[in-house]
């Protein structure tokens, strides 16, 4: 089970209050996507789920854990980024390889588990290739195929997909929501793209200023914007 929450969660860097009183409940297996303008703290808010930040205020629960203290390698969560931070000098096999080596997982366990993330991503030509000999669409590829050989509980996106073409965005995203149906895990994406949003989440966090406005479904948050910046952000006509 990898429901997610966050219970009155703040988050302050010096002087600068990021995450206020941040309420969250994701249901076992969703879908979430979080969305709102550059600078409103949606990074700030996955990198305090996967313990990259402490958080000030509050808790955050995976299932019925409260991870505060828990280390980020022990959250059974894999984050994929805009970068793809992939290691350079690291042939594909080997960066997907590489946390399940760390954990000594028996080598044709490993060999079994990346060749199966590669056929999913569609990138068992790329195996023996280093970062720089692929595109900038392949390199998501294997970052996604990375986070996929880990088996988390929890998936994090953090705009995986700004990097690239308007086509690519179109089909990666269509990918990704296969990808989701198709491993039955919690999954929170985010992007400050409304049409992505909209297109994507089966529910949709609205985030202002560390603030968040509203949680629903697409058809709700058009229908019934809770307020002027939800129904101007996602363009509903109210
Ligand atoms: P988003 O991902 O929605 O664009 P971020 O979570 O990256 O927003 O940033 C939210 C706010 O927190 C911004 O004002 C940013 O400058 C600030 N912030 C993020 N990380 C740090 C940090 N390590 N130190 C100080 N301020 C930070
Ligand atoms: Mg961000």
């Amino acid at each position: 089970m990898a429901s997610i929450t966050f219970d009155h969660v703040d988050k302050i860097f010096g002087d600068v209050h990021v995450l206020k009183d941040l309420n969250i409940d994701i249901p076992d297996q969703e879908f979430l996507v979080l969305v709102g303008p550059s600078g409103c703290g949606k990074s700030t808010a996955l990198r305090c789920l996967a313990g990259l930040e402490e958080i000030t205020g509050g808790q955050i629960m995976i299932g019925d854990r409260v991870v505060n203290n828990v280390a980020p390698k022990d959250r059974d969560i894999a984050m994929v980024f805009q970068s793809y931070a992939l290691y350079p000098h690291m042939t594909v096999f080997d960066n997907m390889a590489f946390g399940l080596k760390l954990r000594k997982v028996p080598k044709p366990e490993i060999k079994r588990r990346v060749e199966e993330a590669a056929e999913m991503m569609a990138i068992g030509h790329l195996l023996d290739r280093k970062p720089r000999q692929l595109s900038g669409g392949q390199r998501q590829r294997v970052a996604l195929g990375r986070a996929i050989v880990r088996d988390p509980a929890v998936f994090l996106m953090d705009e995986p997909l700004s990097n690239l073409d308007a086509k690519l965005r179109v089909q990666t995203r269509a990918e990704i929501s296969k990808l989701h149906q198709r491993l039955k895990t919690t999954f929170i994406y985010v992007t400050h793209d409304q049409t992505e949003a909209m297109t994507m989440g089966s529910r949709i966090a609205v985030m202002r200023d560390g603030i968040m406005q509203q949680l629903d479904s697409p058809q709700t948050l058009y229908d019934h914007p809770v307020n002027k910046f939800v129904a101007g952000f996602i363009g509903s006509p109210s």
